[in-house]
């Protein structure tokens, strides 16, 4: 019998699209003390667990074997006897032909107790994915999934290929396009017309799919050296593809879109350009941390009533802001009689979102423009002797209290968070960089760039030479290009909505 508490979650991790990830699954996951996951189980997905989670990489490729599926077992086995919980994160669906069953056999074997968390498979994502329904009324009522790894040439076979020929309408291969030739060669020996439509999806859902059509006696041909992970679908339902497919259609399908901002601020940008069709890899750059001492915002807190002015430049800033004003046993009310200033639309909703609307929000969204915004808003007379608070990073750019001040404004600028350095998967990021697989890079601040380049070191530029770069405004696009790196896309607008669409526009334009 195990530990009190251990226990294993066998969980499908889908088909690599990770919104296609179940929300039982997340919780799992969220749950786990030790994750063991496989080369098809998309690794984005590992940012749901503990950040102190133990993270074993299990996965196999064709030919290259880290671990041998015993070990798995043992593995599993041994750390849920420590107490531990497991969550074993298989690509899929954890039954569909990913030796699920013989994990969860050891386990029961074990005594282990254990759960199975279904996935979706790739088996019913890739084909939806390309635009083709398993099933259909017009075409066909039966469906079979095949596995595709064992030589059909074999006389031990232990697939009827007799019945499946001709018995089933849709047929889904895994692991078989090593095969593709001798699959197609015994369906049609056991009577399935040469004539019936067949599609290859490789890496289905994935920024890589890639799709090709055909029939049985002429897509061996036009996969030949086409590489795993891959499904072969037979059956009339493929012709409907021509009608069906809709995700090549998106404008940003097959393109894998980096971002950089931190975490916590990361969710927004992501959902706009997952909308677009764009697989998004998340390398934080940054993160948010309190100020070396809470002393000189606390203490403007305190006197809140002496100022006339208070200026917001981020939403972080709010976040912080709000956060010491509540332990001070303050809230909204205290900002009564003061005018807000917001530097943009998302600090603007994050003052929103307490129950403050900002007086003040410039229609372009950068420290120069704010300062015009609050002489336009007042005439420069109001503001002699105004006194001001600017809670901010501690890091942040001089123009605004040096503006302020010209005009005779009182500022006092405290310190509300510092931005510093992520720790991210530094040799990942240089390995897709370096084989392509990144197609666009974002910047939304300057110290994103700053930190970027700090995490990846001196090749930066040079990785940087294949994927198109984007920034969210000017003066981040001007710190890039200080470090030698040309932004082709810096939209109009300073915002997160506008830099999601310039990318959009972009590769649109690209596509012709
Ligand atoms: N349990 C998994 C299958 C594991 S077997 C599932 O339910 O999907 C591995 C095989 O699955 C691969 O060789 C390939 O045939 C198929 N496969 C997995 N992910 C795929 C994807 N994204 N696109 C196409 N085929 C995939």
């Amino acid at each position: 019998m195990g530990e009190a508490g251990g226990k294993v979650y066998l969980i499908g991790a889908g088909p690599g699209d990770p919104g296609l990830f179940t929300l039982k699954g997340k919780r799992c996951l969220e749950e786990a003390d030790v994750v063991v996951y496989d080369y098809l189980a998309n690794p984005r997905l590992l940012r749901y667990a503990k950040p102190d989670a133990e993270v074993i990489y299990v996965g196999k490729q064709a030919g290259k074997h880290t671990l041998r599926q015993e070990e798995i077992g043992h593995l599993l086995v041994a750390r849920a006897r420590q107490g531990k919980v497991v969550a074993r994160l298989k690509g899929g669906d954890p039954f569909i032909f990913g030796r699920g069953g013989e994990e969860a056999e050891e386990l029961a074997a074990a005594h282990i107790p254990f759960e199975v968390v279904p996935g979706v498979t790739a088996a019913v994502a890739a084909p939806a994915y390309a635009g083709i329904p398993l099933t259909h009324r017009d075409f066909t009522s039966t469906v079979a999934f095949v596995t595709g790894h064992e030589d059909p040439t074999k006389d031990e076979t232990s697939i009827a290929w007799d019945k499946i020929a001709t018995g089933i309408g849709t047929l889904v291969f895994f692991m078989g396009v090593g095969q593709l030739a001798e699959i197609a060669g015994r369906l049609v020996q056991h009577g399935r017309s040469p004539a019936t439509p067949a599609a290859v999806v490789r890496w289905g859902t994935r920024a890589e799919q890639e799709v090709v059509t055909g029939t049985l006696a002429d897509l061996p041909e036009k996969c030949r050296g086409m590489k795993p992970p891959a499904l072969i679908v037979v059956g009339e339902v493929v012709a409907l593809r021509e009608k069906l497919r809709w995700f090549e259609a998106l404008p940003l399908a097959g393109k894998r879109v980096l971002i950089t901002r931190a975490r916590e601020q990361a969710s927004g940008f992501a959902q706009v350009l997952e909308a677009a069709g764009a697989e998004v890899v998340e390398f934080p750059t940054i993160t948010f941390a309190p100020p070396e001492s809470w002393a000189p915002l606390d203490a403007a807190i305190g006197r809140l009533r002496e100022y006339q002015w208070v200026i917001l430049t981020s939403a972080n800033g709010v976040r912080f802001f709000w956060e010491r004003l509540q332990a001070a046993g303050r809230d909204a009310r205290d900002l009564a009689g003061i005018t807000v200033c917001a530097i943009g639309p998302a600090t603007a909703a994050a003052l929103q979102s307490r129950g403050v609307r900002a007086d003040i929000v410039p229609a372009e969204f950068k420290a120069e423009a704010l300062v015009e915004a609050i002489d336009a808003g007042t005439g420069a007379e109001r503001l002699r002797g105004a006194r001001m608070l600017l809670a901010r990073a501690a890091e942040a750019r001089e123009v605004i209290p040096e503006e302020l001040a010209r005009r005779g404004a009182r500022v006092d600028v405290v310190p509300a968070y510092r931005t510093i350095k992520s720790a991210s998967d530094t040799e990942g990021l240089r390995t897709m960089l370096r084989e392509g697989q990144i197609h666009a890079v974002t910047f939304t601040s300057s110290s994103t760039v700053k930190h970027f380049l700090d995490l990846v070191g001196d090749e930066a530029e040079a990785l940087l030479t294949g994927a198109v770069v984007a920034s969210i405004g000017p003066i981040t696009a001007e710190t890039a290009a200080r470090h030698g790196i040309v932004s082709h896309i810096v939209p109009e607008n300073y915002t997160i909505p506008a830099l999601a669409e310039a990318i959009v526009k972009h590769f649109r334009a690209a596509h012709g």
